[in-house]
């Protein structure tokens, strides 16, 4: 068993483990890396600390892949450790694409129109939480610190107390947390409100979040009492038990975006995207097909801008990327299609010889491209209608080698909290203000861009990825 310095061993949970089981021969697999923000940002803490990563591995009983026997072969290789834990695809269907993805993703975006609060679903959210706990539990010993991640695993924390767990569990909520209003048409508000203050600290990407889950809790549990409520770490005390609740902006490992986008390969690539364009004004979207990304807005902003200003005709380029994602759900599948419907119109009704309006791309890009995509930009159109923090925006400003890039940056993403109006925030909704910004952006004289790029990459790499581990450890007072 491995432990860090202080003889505490970490125990990471999150819905997925961090590494997907490829297929390289009959019969055999093998463990490689899965990407994303979290696995970014744990791995080297548990490369340094050691400990244990726990996670659903997949569904692979029909190939009857032996997933615990490669996850410990890969461990062998590694500081740390994985463990899966066992759920059947249908009670991962009902927990996840239900559950997590057709209530919780709605209802905390603020949108609940979206919400199919089907008792089913929440049924089996509770069900697969305890097989998390459970499998958690096999694993722990005394004095271990459990991290649970994000809103798909809530109840954790719940059942392991039931199981009179008493070691230190604290939760990250990576999504945005809604007002009260809107909080509370959810029909087992109360029950989620008390399994999220089983855990002893909560963590939020805003200031806004924190105070909308503070005001959630006052109105459901009316004994509850705050302490430094407008502090970044304030206190709930009900019935003598303290919870912590606070305030960790996520972000990015600053330095490798910023290096490996001044690589070789990708200025090439760089150089190549910019002659293709024949050197239009290049503006980006890279956005996760995602209702809260807010991309039909965006097009439709576009599609103003460009019938109100026929001299930009030629002169500028819309290059919208879209990350194929939740394609088995209903909503997912009619926004891609509203999407494309919009994107033909609008290419339709403009493109002339030598220029088309929009590039549309509905693929994951691989990470030469996405950076040299970054770079080629001039200007990065950010506009989601609710986003907990959005790293896109990091990851633009970090790439940005010639700080001479425009951020666009819709005011409910939580990055706004930190790059203030050194973006050009907009108002998503209101396809004027967008309008206004993208004209802004291409008058802008190079040193107003300057400034507000440097500006803005001070703060990514000054809260980049390790501080906010760090500050969420010590918080966690471990
Ligand atoms: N990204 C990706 N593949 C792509 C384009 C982007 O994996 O083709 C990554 C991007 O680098 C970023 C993440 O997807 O780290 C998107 O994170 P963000 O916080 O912006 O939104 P989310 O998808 O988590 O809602």
């Amino acid at each position: 068993m491995m432990k860090n310095r202080e003889n505490t061993r970490l125990i990471l949970v999150s819905n997925r483990l961090p590494i997907v089981l490829k297929k390289i021969a009959n019969e055999e697999y093998q463990v490689q890396s899965a990407s994303g923000g979290l696995v970014t940002a744990m791995t080297p803490i548990l490369k340094r600390d050691g400990g244990l990563w726990i996670g659903w591995a997949g569904n692979y009983s029909e190939e009857s892949v032996e997933v615990e026997k490669l996850l410990k072969k890969e461990a062998e290789k590694l500081n740390y450790e994985y463990r899966s834990v066992d759920i059947t695809l249908n009670e991962y269907k009902l927990y996840y694409k239900g559950f997590s993805n057709e209530v919780l993703w709605p209802l905390f975006h603020n949108v609940s129109v979206f919400c199919n609060f089907v008792p089913k679903y929440y049924e089996a959210f509770k069900k697969v939480n305890k097989k998390f706990a459970k499998t958690v539990i096999d694993e722990l010993i005394d004095g271990d610190f459990i991290w649970v991640h994000d809103y798909h695993l809530i109840n954790m924390a719940k059942e392991l107390r039931e199981e009179g767990i008493k070691n230190r569990v604290v939760f990250f909520l990576h999504i945005p947390f809604p007002p009260v209003e809107t909080f509370n048409r959810l029909p087992w508000r109360l029950e989620i409100v008390e399994a999220m203050l089983s855990y002893d600290l909560i963590g939020f990407q805003t200031a806004l979040d924190k105070k909308n889950f503070l005001e959630a809790v006052v109105s459901l549990i009316k004994r509850a009492v705050i302490e430094d409520e407008k502090l970044e770490i304030s206190k709930i005390t009900i019935d003598k038990k303290e919870h912590q609740v606070g305030v960790f902006p996520i972000s990015i490992d600053y330095d490798e975006f910023h290096d490996r986008a001044k690589s070789k390969r990708v200025s090439k690539e760089v150089e190549k995207i910019k002659k293709e364009y024949h050197h239009q004004k290049i503006m980006l979207g890279v956005d996760r097909l995602d209702y809260s990304k807010g991309i039909l807005q965006k097009l439709r902003a576009y599609w103003k801008l460009l019938d109100e200003n026929h001299d930009l005709h030629k002169k500028v380029k819309l290059i919208q990327i879209i990350v194929p994602s939740r394609e088995n759900i209903i909503k997912y599948i009619h926004l891609k299609s509203d999407i494309e419907q919009l994107v033909s119109e609008i290419n339709g009704e403009f493109t002339q010889p030598g220029w088309i309006p929009i590039q549309y791309c509905y693929y994951s890009l691989n990470n030469t491209e996405l950076l040299a995509y970054y770079r080629a930009s001039d200007i990065a159109m950010v506009t989601p209608l609710r986003d907990g923090m959005n790293l896109v925006a990091k990851e633009y400003c970090a790439t940005n080698i010639n700080k001479n890039g425009v951020l666009i940056l819709s005011e409910f993403a939580g990055t706004k909290d930190q790059f203030k109006d050194n973006a050009l925030l907009v108002n998503p909704f209101d396809e004027n203000s967008v309008v206004e910004a993208i004209k802004k952006a291409l008058l802008m004289d190079e040193k107003e861009k300057q400034r507000r790029m440097k500006n803005m990459q001070k703060i990514v790499k000054e809260f980049d990825i390790y501080w906010w581990v760090d500050r969420f450890l010590k918080a966690s007072k471990i």
